[in-house]
């Protein structure tokens, strides 16, 4: 038995709600029961807690104060009348930031988020606790479908923690160590002679499951596969986050570990939106939020089925509401049950992010994740990323594999055009290719605004 895992469920979490007020555990008590309600009952519940928050904010947000009008239609139908207020972008969140947030709160009382700017634009912004811990509510919540529950060792890989110096990064990491229990691995420090040493930390330490980005999980499990090391620890699940996680990482970081990998659909300035369960469908934390799907032009809501952009209403910040505030992914919604006995609702796909959105010559759009898949098809890319810099120029940078097939990559230029048309496409054969500072490898990106 994990004694620091039941000290931390059975002491710190329940002593960390008398000492700060957490109500994590309560939340987490809470979405425990929804999640087994009929679909339609906790629907129910989120409109009871949209028509809240939306007469808070037509009372008491200035940037709502001016929509107070449609008072009525909240009272009787908030799901429509959310409908009539605009889409927010993290730009407008920048801006006018003060506009947003609730003038009689405690500005001390927040906490100052900052989603990373590595792969789009960076949006500041404030969260309370109860959104924060109904977040991590929601995360304990879904793992406990897998099993894992509050304070069980995770072996986390990450990019670097901030820039900490050294005496931060000690405290940083004995936090880590015993209040959570997070085994803290650096991607940078993956590399063919430290990955000896992992292995070793996986074998004897035995996390319970891993935590990480899809990149940093990838390279990884690749280090472990090419050394030919044994991972005698299987551990329970490995859950992907933070990026989009492609059909190849997938597949080998299974591989490498002999365990399911599982993919969280969260994000730094929206929270915990959709978990994976054991029938493999990504289901909605609909208690904390509402998902929309709208058209990428025209910004029309979306019926289940049609993919467009991510809009999500955070049910819980009371402080700094941001009603459908536009997050940069692109995804399905679904309207099918899924037979798990979870009955939140599902998101079908989430299919990346809207800079992983390429336009065509025709001007169709297309998924960059498509090339990206393919790619995996032809040994002699070893690594890529593919750029569109302009509705017309594509660059390609690939790192050759040994050995190395020209005529494979002059096959996979071919199905770029079958898709993308007649466009330019410039090879770049490179040595490296450099993840971002936050740690993440960006296989494909467009440079361009979809809309002028
Ligand atoms: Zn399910």
């Amino acid at each position: 038995m994990d004694l620091n895992a039941a000290a931390i469920k059975n002491i710190i979490f329940p002593m960390l709600k008398y000492a700060k007020n957490n109500n994590t555990l309560e939340y987490l008590t809470n979405l425990n029961k929804t999640q087994f309600l009929p679909t339609d009952e906790i629907i129910n519940i989120q409109k009871e807690k949209l028509r809240k928050l939306l007469l808070h904010c037509v009372e008491n947000i200035p940037a709502y104060q001016s929509y107070k009008e449609n008072i009525h239609l909240i009272e009787k139908e908030p799901m429509e009348a959310l409908s009539y207020f605009p889409i927010l972008t993290k730009q407008q969140v920048n801006e006018s930031q003060d506009f947003f947030i609730f003038p009689d709160i405690d500005k001390s009382s927040l906490i100052a988020n900052r989603s990373g700017g590595s792969t789009g634009q960076p949006v500041r912004f404030f969260i309370d606790r109860p959104t924060s811990e109904n977040s991590e509510a929601a995360r304990w919540r879904a793992l406990s479908w897998w099993d894992i529950s509050i304070g069980d060792k995770c072996l986390m890989v990450w990019g670097n923690p901030l820039e900490l110096n050294n005496h931060q990064k000690l405290i940083y990491n004995m936090k880590e160590r015993f209040l959570k229990n997070i085994i803290f691995v650096s991607a940078y420090s993956l590399n063919p002679k430290s990955i000896h040493n992992y292995a070793r930390t996986i074998n004897t330490a035995k996390p319970k499951y891993f935590y990480g980005y899809a990149s940093a999980l990838h390279l990884l499990a690749q280090l472990v596969i090419k050394n030919n090391i044994q991972i005698k620890h299987r551990p329970k699940v490995i859950v992907s986050t933070a990026e989009t996680l492609y059909d190849f990482q997938r597949e080998m970081i299974e591989k490498a570990f002999g365990c399911r990998v599982i993919n969280e659909y969260g994000a730094r300035d929206a929270g915990i939106i959709a978990y994976e369960c054991g029938n493999g469908k990504m289901h909605i934390s609909a208690e904390n939020m509402i998902v929309e799907i709208v058209d990428i032009e025209t910004k029309k809501p979306l019926k289940p089925g049609e993919s467009g952009l991510v809009i999500i209403t955070d049910l819980n910040n009371y402080s700094m509401p941001r009603l459908r505030y536009q997050l940069g992914d692109i995804a399905t919604l679904s309207d099918s049950i899924c037979g798990c006995g979870i009955n939140l609702p599902l998101i079908e796909n989430v299919e990346g992010r809207e800079d992983d959105i390429f336009v065509s010559a025709d001007g169709n759009y297309v998924h960059a994740v498509y090339f990206c898949n393919l790619a995996r098809s032809y040994p002699s890319i070893k690594q890529f990323q593919i750029i569109q810099k302009t509705r017309h120029d594509l660059l390609l940078k690939i790192i050759k594999n040994d050995p190395f097939i020209e005529s494979e990559i002059m096959s996979y230029i071919k199905e770029i055009y079958k898709v993308m048309g007649r466009i330019n496409i410039d090879i770049e054969y490179v040595d490296a290719i450099k993840p971002a500072a936050s740690g993440k490898i960006r296989y494909s990106k467009r440079e361009f605004p979809l809309t002028v």
